[in-house]
């Protein structure tokens, strides 16, 4: 009998945000279930609307948006990310030097493919979005995980990295602002892991896909901007920012010491030609996005949808027995610490599938973003305050009384 097998480059390769949980709210919503998804990153599931004049330049332009265009990019839009990286004074950065990519995703894919021979040790942090761990281990690298300290407001220790750097680490992977922790990282936490790269000739790659969705008084700080004897690649987009996450536009800029990828870029030209370009009419949106108001401001401001929804969800967590929540600075996340003693907690996605069947919630479990201890959670604070309230009144309700089995 005939049977089709997956390759097995992909045995070890996970992305659970997308696993089993959400396999189980989805059955339960077929089932007619109405379940609350707290789960993903997409601010415009929840109302968050992009801004109306990049819908406009997509429509307006449409009609020059039928063929294919460079591989690297709409020459526009690369021109409006350089000016925008040009104001965050990133050292030997020019348009030639900068790709458009079908959201931030791919372009992960596209470096660590280009990057790693097998075996190759990729330095990425626990927590991380595990989308970079699952592209080190199908480009066939190593991915080697770092631990970012919550009782330092989740800085990454820097003295973890050090200890797991062997002579096989390529690059250090930063999350800044951090999904999921919402750390923001300061000029001196960056300074350090300079020092690290520098010290080891490691390529920084750098995810700042959160930049501008900051609270209180938190600065983002681009790596990049911090050394120009280094070789950076910084990537960013239209997900979050710019609530569009539907239009898969992301970019990444290689800076500082671009004289040292020569041979990187010739792969990532190549990888880039291989899937000819991105989509076209979307690249469209990027220069107005850059270059208009940034509209996220003022969500982002005591007052503003974001911040509020934040410190419900912040608040909320820190109230429930049990759980625990440093405070986020950035992005749209709260990772939350559960007692394991308290719930007699083994197994963290099990909890999740408790709460999903219970309180009809869907949260991720810690260990998805390759969290060493079934200890956490991830809630996304996107949803409206009239259904973020009840469900943290729901998720207390459980917390009360949860024990596992
Ligand atoms: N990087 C981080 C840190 C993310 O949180 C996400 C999405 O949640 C991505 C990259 C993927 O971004 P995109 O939608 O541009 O592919």
């Amino acid at each position: 009998m005939i049977k089709i097998t997956k390759s097995s480059k992909l045995n070890g390769v996970s992305y659970d945000i997308r696993g089993p949980v959400l396999s189980q709210a989805k059955k339960m919503e077929d089932e007619g279930t109405k379940v609350l998804k707290l789960n993903i990153g997409n601010p415009a599931a929840f109302g968050f609307d992009m801004p109306e004049d990049m819908h406009r330049d997509i429509i307006r332009n449409l009609s020059d948006a039928q063929g294919y265009c460079d591989s690297k990019g709409l020459y526009s839009a690369r021109v409006a990310v350089y000016q925008h990286y040009q104001q965050k004074n990133l050292p030997n950065i020019s348009v030639d030097n900068i790709f458009i990519g079908n959201g931030v995703s791919e372009l992960i894919q596209m470096i660590t493919q280009a990057l790693l021979n097998d075996g190759d040790e990729v330095l990425i942090p626990a927590p991380d979005y595990p989308l970079w761990t699952a592209s080190v281990k199908l480009s066939g690298g190593k991915p080697v995980h770092y631990l970012c300290d919550e009782a330092a407001d989740w800085f990454p220790d820097l003295a973890d990295i050090r200890a797991k750097i062997t002579p096989k680490t390529r690059a250090l992977v930063l999350i800044n602002p951090n999904n999921p922790t919402g750390a923001v990282y300061s000029k001196a936490l960056l300074e350090g892991l300079i020092d690290i790269a520098r010290e080891h000739n490691l390529l920084l790659l750098s995810d700042e896909i959160y930049e501008k969705i900051l609270y209180d008084d938190a600065q983002h700080w681009s790596i990049a901007s911090l050394c120009d004897d280094l070789p950076v690649i910084t990537l960013n987009g239209l997900a979050k920012t710019y609530r569009a996450a539907g239009l898969r536009m992301g970019w990444m800029v290689l800076s500082g010491k671009v004289s040292a990828m020569k041979d990187l870029i010739d792969g990532l030209n190549m990888l880039a030609s291989m899937r000819l370009c991105a989509n076209v009419p979307a690249q469209f949106a990027i220069q107005q996005a850059l270059g208009g108001v940034q509209s996220i401001d003022a969500l982002i401001q005591p007052g503003g949808r974001l911040y509020e929804q934040r410190q419900i969800a912040w608040q909320g967590l820190n109230d429930m027995q049990g759980v625990s929540c440093v405070k986020p600075m950035g992005a749209l996340y709260a990772f939350a610490k559960i007692d394991t003693q308290h719930f007699n907690v083994k197994n963290d996605e099990r909890m999740m599938l408790d709460l999903l069947r219970e309180e009809k919630i869907l949260l991720v479990h810690g260990r998805a973003f390759n969290w060493p201890q079934p200890d956490h959670f991830r809630l996304v604070f996107l949803p409206h305050m009239d259904e973020l309230e009840p469900a943290m009144e729901r998720m207390q309700r459980f917390f009360e009384h949860y024990r596992q089995q």
